[in-house]
């Protein structure tokens, strides 16, 4: 099962905690300038900027969470969530789909694709 996919959730929380990361980083370059004040100034208003972003992606993360389908993966049995058509399991990757039409098919991100039109099981508004 060497598939390049990750469950969306995770990824979408892995973007987050980076980007507070990012975030922390332009401001201590920041402190590093502090003889130039006004780059200072900049840098510091860069990583806050990054820092609330990422509030609003972890915010984000929440609404989607809300949305997203509770099921037990088949692979590994354990609880996992999924968005949209077709996503991956957040502990083994295995690839989900709740679309019967879907199943068994190979694994694309396309089905999630507003334009791909197939039945209509998890369509977003
Ligand atoms: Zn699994």
């Amino acid at each position: 099962m060497a598939l390049n996919y990750s469950n969306k959730i995770n990824r979408i929380r892995t973007f987050a905690l980076s980007l507070i990361f990012i975030g922390f980083g332009v401001m201590y370059i920041g402190i590093w300038l502090k003889e130039i004040e006004w780059l200072m100034v900049i840098f510091f208003i860069l990583g806050m900027l990054c820092i609330v972003f990422s509030t609003v992606v972890y915010f984000w993360i929440g609404m989607l969470s809300t949305r997203a389908v509770q099921i037990v993966c088949p692979s590994c049995e354990k609880p996992t969530k999924m968005l949209g058509r077709v996503d991956a399991c957040m502990h083994c990757k295995q690839p989900l789909t709740l679309d019967q039409n879907l199943a068994g098919k190979d694994f694309d991100e396309k089905y999630n694709s507003k334009k791909y039109k197939g039945s209509t099981t998890l369509d977003e508004k």
